[in-house]
């Protein structure tokens, strides 16, 4: 008998195998398989670990040293391009595409890794509140001496302590680490969450096991696998007004393991043009100016090129679907309507 869907209820599925890379101590992940809904795109890690092994894996195994996702949070200093990251900048000008985010309003970032969409709320935000979910040790108190954000175990605790709720929540490759069984709940409570003019910002990788062979060199930890119709049917079932949903970055290819991401050097102005300009002789000023136009223009088509790669790539070349949701009507109406 066939596995039904938990997102569009079809029966029809695929069973592939799932690429366990790292933690090669572990068994949590070793024995899993992913099971792909023919109907919707849905893929499923089966059997998925428990709720408690996944909590003390995140807690203290995720960013260990060893990991391909170290971070090293006691050290950890605030990234450069102008305190810009690009992928965050996309995500939190898309969202306001959506909300009016005012001072002081909560953005609250459900897996905020590094920091970089906090880095970013504070250059293009007025005085933004800043807040994360984050299990791993040590990790609060970098969010807290970087950014003056406040780290919470669970939405619950970050709504009983903090009194607030959040105009902008994201959650940017954090869905697909959640047991299939969590993520009705997790979509449900973020309701509670987010406030009825806000914006909810949810980035996965594009995994639609249906039709691409190719993916990342291992899966390990996800447990979640995205098409664009499962993404926005299991949005549109947790009661979500699906805003906008695409694809983005490039297209995905097999990639080595601990291959790095791209970098992209962006350099700021050099003081040898400034001497240069002072010292030609009168003669050679046109010559100079085109020159200078010639380098404006290759210096144009290199910053797009930067620019594109740094606002879309995440990993190594992997090709992801970003959605923004608000609550729909019907349930806001519910909300609002006197008990
Ligand atoms: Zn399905």
């Amino acid at each position: 008998m066939g596995i039904i869907c938990p997102v569009c209820r079809e029966v029809d599925s695929a069973v592939l195998p799932y690429l366990d890379g790292g933690w090669s101590d572990l068994d949590l992940f070793s024995d899993l398989s992913i099971v792909v809904c023919q109907g919707c795109g849905f893929g499923q890690a089966t059997p998925a670990p428990s709720s408690e092994h996944l909590t003390e894996f995140y807690r203290s195994r995720y960013r260990e040293e060893s990991s391909d996702f170290y971070v090293n949070f006691a050290q950890k200093k605030s990234r450069g391009h102008a305190g810009i990251d690009f992928r965050s900048l996309s995500q939190l000008s898309l969202a306001t595409m959506f909300c009016d985010f005012q001072a002081q309003d909560v953005l609250l970032d459900l897996g905020p890794g590094w920091g970089g969409s906090f880095q970013t709320a504070r250059e293009i935000f007025e005085k933004p509140a800043l807040a994360a979910i984050e299990l791993n040790s040590g990790a609060d108190l970098m969010y807290e001496r970087l950014y003056g954000a406040k780290c919470y175990a669970t939405t619950r605790d970050f709504l009983e302590s903090s009194g607030r709720l959040a105009k902008i929540a994201i959650l940017s490759h954090s869905l697909e680490h959640y047991a299939v069984r969590d993520i009705p709940t997790l979509l449900n409570d973020l309701h509670e969450v987010v406030s009825i003019d806000g914006a909810l910002v949810i980035e996965v990788p594009h995994d639609d096991f249906r039709s691409r062979k190719a993916t990342l060199a291992f899966q390990t930890p996800h447990l979640c696998f995205f098409s664009p119709e499962s993404l926005q049917m299991a949005l549109v079932q947790a009661g979500w007004n699906v805003e906008f949903i695409k694809t983005c970055s490039h297209l995905i290819t097999p990639d080595g393991i601990g291959r790095p991401s791209p970098k992209v050097e962006i350099r700021g102005s050099s003081s040898w043009r400034t001497r240069l300009r002072k010292n030609i002789p009168d003669s050679m000023v046109p010559t100079f100016r085109v020159a200078r136009s010639l380098k404006n223009e290759l210096m144009r088509a290199c910053g797009v090129r930067n620019l594109a790669q740094l606002n879309l790539v995440y990993g190594s070349g992997r090709d992801c679907l970003r959605a923004v949701a608000t609550h729909s009507k019907s349930r806001t109406s519910r909300i609002n309507a006197p008990i």
